[in-house]
């Protein structure tokens, strides 16, 4: 399996992403018990100190959503529906169609697919299981090759 960046079809960085299209929201890491909060009157998005780096990537891009819609709170996963909402948009943020195509390409396993999203396994098949209808053939396809070789 090669290994490739972020220019020819690699997961977008959302800390990259933060400082470029939010930069007047600030990233704290501090000791909370959910793994992410926003804060829109501070323009502060609170990471939990000690995530492991696929779970901060996961919470971040989460958190970025909230920031972008200017949320009042994200309070854990109280508000089900509207937490729902932003999940969805922040899988395909985190894992846009052409990154998932390359890693089918590139990838040996289904392990190797997981690698190459740099987020939790259970985000990977949930990012899956939202597909758009456009999406589907692409994912059949990765399905189907994920059976063969499992
Ligand atoms: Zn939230």
């Amino acid at each position: 399996m090669r290994s490739r960046g972020n220019r020819d079809g690699g997961v977008p960085d959302p800390w990259s992403f933060l400082a470029a299209e939010l930069p007047d929201v600030v990233l704290i890491r501090e000791r909370i018990k959910e793994p992410g909060r926003y804060y829109d009157d501070r323009r502060a998005i609170v990471l939990r100190k000690g995530l492991r780096i696929e779970a901060e990537r996961r919470y971040l891009w989460h958190e970025i959503v909230h920031a972008i819609r200017r949320d009042e709170s994200c309070h854990g996963w109280a508000r089900h529906t509207m937490e729902r909402s932003v999940e969805r948009e922040a899988a395909r943020r985190a894992m846009p169609l052409a990154a998932l195509q390359a890693a089918v390409e590139q990838a040996a396993t289904w392990h190797d697919i997981v690698w190459l999203m740099k987020v939790p396994e259970p985000w990977v098949r949930f990012r899956m299981e939202i597909a758009h209808p456009a999406e589907r053939a692409l994912l059949r396809e990765a399905r189907r090759w994920i059976e063969e070789t499992a």
